[in-house]
């Protein structure tokens, strides 16, 4: 019962957070997967610098604000199966234990969608205020933190603050996201796209081509470490989730700034994650 509750509010937690996965990423399917290996390879070519400039924002590539709405047509055929709400159909399950939407300030929502939408615009001070708006607004929504902290992380690298609202969104039951490329062939030149949500109940990766998707909880996940063979030129690092027929799978994530210092904050953010207790009903 209580893993079905504590499964239930990440999926809430996630669901609003794909919000920017559909949005921001465009058509993964065609674009993202190019960029992806392009980029990929581009730095494979510049091994001694490490790229972050010039190859394209990691939620600025094909920003479409009329995606806000999974009920848009271009977000058909994107939008993930099961466990799906939209602003017009509300969860029904009892058991999640976020509050729902109605419950907080009238202001908050739409000045989460307006910070959303600075962003996409590539406006991030304005988005830095109305998300921290939307904090000092509701204090208790883990909404407004985890997008700060995308703010903070890739749009104004400052790691610190980034880390600081991560943290703030985990304890609000929210999740700290990360923008990953996932390793499908040990070297990081074919590769998937997508997010990586950390949160009080475990980890989730939402690709943004639905193929390599996958959510544990703290007790399904063995290894949350760094690389030191497969793809260490990119910082990457694994997962190793063991599914409920015991088997183990390993997923290997280059952080999209390629950066040694975005792995570690993930690093840490993971273990300040696993030390939170989910909250309860
Ligand atoms: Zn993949």
């Amino acid at each position: 019962m209580n893993h079905k509750k504590s499964t239930s509010r990440l999926w809430v937690c996630l669901v609003f957070l794909a919000f920017p996965v559909l949005t921001l990423s465009g058509q993964p399917s065609v674009s993202g997967k190019n960029l992806a290996s392009e980029r990929l390879r581009q730095t494979v070519k510049q091994k001694t610098r490490r790229q972050t400039a010039g190859i394209g924002h990691p939620m600025r590539l094909v920003g479409r604000a009329e995606c806000f709405s999974l009920n848009h047509p271009s977000c058909k055929g994107v939008a993930p199966p099961h466990n799906w709400r939209s602003s017009d159909n509300p969860p029904q399950d009892p058991a999640q234990n976020t509050p729902p939407s109605d419950a907080w300030a009238p202001e908050y929502e739409p000045l989460l969608k307006q910070g959303m939408e600075a962003l996409w615009r590539n406006e991030p001070d304005k988005a830095e205020r109305l998300l921290t708006k939307a904090a000092d607004l509701e204090p208790s929504g883990p909404y407004a933190f985890s997008l700060l902290g995308i703010t903070y992380l890739y749009w104004k690298d400052q790691l610190g603050a980034a880390e600081y609202c991560m943290r703030e969104a985990i304890k609000r039951g929210g999740s700290a996201v990360f923008r990953v490329f996932h390793d499908h062939d040990g070297l990081f030149v074919r590769n998937c796209t997508g997010y990586l949500h950390i949160s009080a109940d475990g980890v989730a990766f939402q690709a943004d081509d639905g193929q390599h998707t996958f959510t544990a909880d703290h007790n399904s996940i063995r290894e949350f470490l760094p690389n030191e063979f497969v793809g260490s030129e990119y910082a990457a690092f694994h997962v190793k989730v063991r599914d409920s027929q015991k088997k183990t799978k390993n997923y290997n994530f280059a952080p999209w700034t390629n950066r040694h210092a975005e792995k570690e904050l993930a690093l840490r953010v993971y273990r300040f994650a696993t030390g939170i207790q989910p909250a309860t009903p």
